[in-house]
């Protein structure tokens, strides 16, 4: 609301380089993300697909909603996945799960933002809430903040009473980013134990260089 009175007052400025925007939040040169379309295969055999270049833009765009927790960025994010996304047939469309701690102080997933829309137009279910991400253990009570993000960090674990669900399905599992991979391979791996009929990987974005270095 008090937002909605801001913007009125003040006329949109472009989140990247504070040009003219339009509604978007983005101005017309920024509201760009260059389609990259890498297709790859991981080490252990999965099928990759990384969708745009992570230039300086996307960067700010990426940066804009995940460290300013910018949300009004998103639905741009969205339009450009239904654009140039190709379908992927998959029977569920799982999304890298943050760490708790991060997700709760960021108030969202950014990858189950961007990917919500996507999944809907080819009716894959998108289910955040088979793997999480952190030890699943009581001692984490007696740490410190710090010490709970570094013994949580980039370890991935399926809820017991649902790895049923992933047996003999298509996962389709997507991220914001894709650097080394080493990230969504381990969370392949994670969900390989429990017998998928098979999985694929989607990011986002993909910085340019990297082909075939997955
Ligand atoms: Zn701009």
């Amino acid at each position: 609301m008090l937002k909605q009175f801001w913007n009125l007052l003040f006329p949109q400025k472009c989140a990247v380089c504070g040009g003219a925007a339009d509604r978007s939040l983005l101005c017309q040169n920024c509201a760009r993300l260059h389609p990259y379309h890498e297709h790859s295969q991981l080490a252990l055999g999965y099928k990759y697909l990384g969708l745009f270049e992570y230039d300086e833009t996307a960067r700010k765009i990426l940066a804009q909603i995940k460290y300013q927790k910018n949300r009004e960025l998103i639905p741009f994010i969205q339009k450009s996945l239904l654009q140039h996304a190709p379908k992927i047939t998959a029977d569920l469309l799982i999304p890298a799960p943050l760490n708790p701690l991060r997700r709760q102080e960021r108030g969202f997933n950014q990858v189950e933002e961007f990917f919500r829309t996507y999944a809907a137009y080819y009716h894959i279910p998108l289910r955040a809430d088979i793997v999480y991400r952190g030890r699943h253990t009581q001692k984490l009570a007696a740490l410190s903040p710090a010490e709970r993000v570094k013994e949580t960090a980039d370890i991935f674990q399926v809820w017991e009473n649902k790895t049923i669900e992933l047996k003999n399905k298509k996962i389709l599992l997507a991220d914001d980013i894709i650097t080394t991979g080493n990230t969504l391979r381990k969370l392949a791996e994670t969900i390989a134990q429990y017998a998928p009929a098979g999985i694929e990987i989607i990011s986002v974005f993909r910085p340019v260089g990297r082909a075939n270095m997955l």
